[in-house]
């Protein structure tokens, strides 16, 4: 009967529909499980160009739409903040070493200077292990002043993410064999120290041991103690090549007169920038010892464009400097942090006297100038102060004098 048969037709025709309805669904679900625009683990990540809104798109469709792709924003986040100064020849040289050198990733950028400017760069050295007057260093001084930490302080990792987080730029200070002094104990300069006597595989140790936990929030290095392990040349050269290939500079504190730094560096690491310290500011902790040593800073700075003091973080060397440092612009000399020494900007220095802002005085002690001081050498001074450590100040003498 043609109903009967109408009937049964329908039926198959119905049939296969629902087989070609399955059959579409099955494969249109294949084809969005394979695709590569679920973003899901198994998907291969290289097609997924970027994610926008929970969607996935190719290179393609992020490029047609102006979206930057994901290795665009990666790039962007591994290009260099660029200090305001340029960086050096040598330092456009350490490129080649690494990507991005860390003395370039982490500069801070932030500092207004003006080119033709004296600047000044202050480390506080020993950082973390008082942590009382290490957060008092933290809190009284401006973020342009440098912190080098020592690795085993207790304070440390907290005080560096903080200063990292506040702008302020951060170094690592490694701890050296200082040269054993007639008629004192021997001084342990801590945990992971170099010393000469050990073997080159042992100080390659130690030294990644204590850069370690650091390198990737600082831009440099400097020695603490060490006056008998910077002038062993074959323990610089061992050490050197680490600090560099970790993306970081070498500043020589110049704890001795002797100091192999320069000839180990032109030796094996000629391409990573080197600093070295001008001027020890607390050596001796009185106020007016802190005061003379900051105005050789000064003088330093205006004969040669630049000058690097290290401090310490000692209740009288705070409060001195916090008295200091605002009187930095009246003299026309910036304040910057220790990566624009990194800057070759020297033929630009104009060396005459920078014109104090209309109506302010120049602050008295600028002009206090003790004549014996004229014809000292404006070069560095100090070479042979024996190295600051295990200084008491007496502000701070509650049994924790530290290695300061
Ligand atoms: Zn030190």
């Amino acid at each position: 009967m043609p109903f009967k048969k109408l009937d049964t037709n329908t039926l198959i025709l119905i049939a296969m529909g629902v087989l070609v309805i399955l059959a579409s669904a099955g494969l249109a679900a294949w084809l969005y499980q394979s695709s590569p625009a679920v973003a899901k683990p198994t998907a291969k990540p290289t097609k997924v160009a970027a994610v926008v809104q929970g969607k996935a798109l190719t290179t393609d469709q992020a490029t047609a739409l102006g979206i930057p792709t994901a290795e665009m924003q990666k790039q962007a986040a591994r290009r260099p903040q660029q200090p305001s100064t340029q960086p050096t020849q040598d330092a456009g040289k350490a490129l080649e070493v690494l990507e991005t050198p860390k003395y370039v990733s982490n500069a801070e950028a932030g500092v207004t200077t003006f080119e033709k400017r004296p600047k000044v760069a202050i480390v506080i050295d020993d950082v973390g292990v008082h942590s009382a007057l290490s957060r008092k260093a933290d809190k009284v001084l401006p973020p342009e002043v440098t912190f080098s930490f020592l690795p085993y302080g207790s304070a440390t990792m907290e005080l560096a993410k903080k200063a990292r987080k506040e702008g302020r730029e951060v170094m690592i200070h490694l701890p050296m064999e200082p040269m054993p002094r007639l008629d004192e104990p021997p001084i342990d300069p801590g945990p992971n120290a170099l010393f000469v006597e050990l073997s080159p595989e042992e100080m390659r140790k130690r030294t990644q041991i204590n850069l370690k936990d650091l390198k990737d929030m600082s831009v440099g290095v400097n020695n603490h103690m060490g006056s008998r392990f910077t002038s062993d040349l074959e323990g610089m050269k061992v050490v050197l090549p680490i600090i560099e290939e970790s993306g970081l500079f070498f500043m020589d504190s110049l704890t001795t007169p002797n100091s192999a730094v320069e000839e180990a560096a032109k030796a094996v690491t000629p391409n990573m920038p080197l600093l070295k310290r001008d001027v020890f500011l607390d050596h001796y902790i009185t106020e007016d010892a802190l005061r003379a040593a900051l105005q050789r800073l000064e003088k330093e700075a205006q004969a040669t464009g630049k000058a690097i003091a290290i401090g310490h973080p000692h209740s009288r060397t705070l409060s001195v400097l916090q008295d200091w440092l605002p009187t930095l612009p009246y003299k026309g000399i910036d304040l910057v942090p220790i990566t624009h020494m990194l800057a070759d900007d020297t033929p630009a220095f104009e060396p005459s006297a920078p014109a104090l802002p209309k109506g302010i005085a120049a602050p008295q002690n600028s002009q206090e100038e003790n004549p014996s001081d004229a014809e000292a050498p404006t070069s560095i001074e100090e070479p042979q102060q024996p190295e600051p450590m295990h200084v008491i100040n007496p502000e701070d003498q509650n049994g924790t004098t530290g290695l300061y």
